[in-house]
């Protein structure tokens, strides 16, 4: 944690740091109403504190706010922003859809985790972010009061850099920080079960979990994190905690033309999942530059989601969004570091 930037704090750890310093402990409660109620951008617009407190704050902290250095509109209204976080140049996106607003947010400059047809993997791994540049993604987009939905499905591993995620969704549900349902986020892993486990035990948002291949041999292929966390062993986990309620658990499977859409993956997948509560979203591949996945023939991805739903799969097809702007699933990049 960066202990000097307001947004790197939860409640706690910044009422001792302000005592520390000599001010009230109420003023922690002061500034926290400031950054996430009323969206402050500067120590000098919170009235409530004396100038002397301010005079205080200035000396040993900043907000930790920062603008996006460029934006850019899809023709289906998703936009995707540039931040310059600490690390590195990262992305995040917003996406409207009927009554709801989602932000998909980044948690590192780049991926460690190289599955085969990410764009982010292919960009290699910088840094992670901290809490603060994952928070400042939610505050500082153009529609940062009308973000209904947050997922953790843009650049990088969440569980990868789970101490910052933690905190970050801390701020994000606590009535003192942005006061969120869990039940409005979704952080998605590539599978790793340690940090799915500590997750699931210290949140209550909802998981989903990039499966793509329901096979060990196939799926390690493409998803190299398959090798140290087979997916047969996090879905045994994932059958000790409750998703029946309250929590929501679901798969992502990216269709990929004569490599993982044929009935015996969708038999497999039958056979992982069997008796566990939860959705599998079927994706379209997004085509990348360079890449030798494709997509297959949306028959045929009807015909995959029909045998799911005929055996008891709740099994849904997610529309592209945000293609021609390269704001889609496993588009993001780093933009700067790709062009150099
Ligand atoms: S799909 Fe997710 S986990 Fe895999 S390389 Fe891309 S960002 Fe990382």
């Amino acid at each position: 944690m960066n202990e000097k930037t307001i947004i790197d704090h939860t409640a706690d750890s910044l009422r001792s740091s302000l005592v520390a310093l000599g001010m009230p402990s109420y003023s922690a409660s002061q500034v926290m109403r400031w950054v996430y109620g009323k969206g402050a951008v500067s120590f000098d617009e919170m009235s409530d504190i004396s100038k002397k407190n301010i005079s205080l704050l200035k000396e040993h902290y900043h907000l930790g706010r920062y603008p996006y250095t460029l934006s850019t509109l899809s023709a289906d209204g998703t936009k995707k922003y540039l931040f310059a976080a600490s690390g590195g140049n990262i992305e995040t996106v917003t996406i409207p859809e009927s009554n709801r607003l989602t932000l998909c947010v980044s948690c590192q400059v780049g991926c460690k985790m190289s599955c085969a047809f990410c764009m982010t993997g292919k960009c290699g791994f910088a840094g992670n972010l901290t809490c603060g540049d994952i928070i400042n993604q939610v505050l500082s987009v153009d529609e940062a009061n009308h973000i209904t939905n947050i997922v953790f499905m843009g650049m990088g591993e969440p569980f990868d850099n789970i101490g910052e995620v933690l905190r970050a969704i801390d701020i994000l549900t606590s009535d003192w920080g942005l006061a969120l349902s869990p039940r409005r986020i979704t952080v998605s892993t590539s599978g790793l079960i340690d940090g799915t486990r500590r997750f699931l035990d210290s949140s209550q948002c909802h998981l989903a979990i990039s499966l793509h291949n329901p096979f060990h041999d196939e799926r390690r292929k493409i998803m190299p994190v398959e090798d140290t966390n087979p997916i047969a062993d996090l879905v045994a986990l994932l059958r000790r905690y409750d998703f029946a309620h309250q929590r929501r658990l679901s798969f992502e499977y990216i269709l990929f033309d004569g490599l993982n859409d044929t009935p015996r993956h969708a038999a497999g997948i039958v056979q992982l999942l069997r008796g566990l509560p939860c959705r599998v979203n079927l994706i379209r591949f997004h085509r990348v530059e360079g890449s030798d996945f494709a997509s297959p023939s949306e028959e045929r991805i009807e015909e995959f989601a029909r045998y799911l739903s005929h055996r008891g799969i709740i099994a849904t097809v997610r529309r592209s969004r945000g293609e021609d702007i390269a704001a889609a699933c496993g588009q993001l990049k780093n933009s700067l570091r790709l062009n150099r």
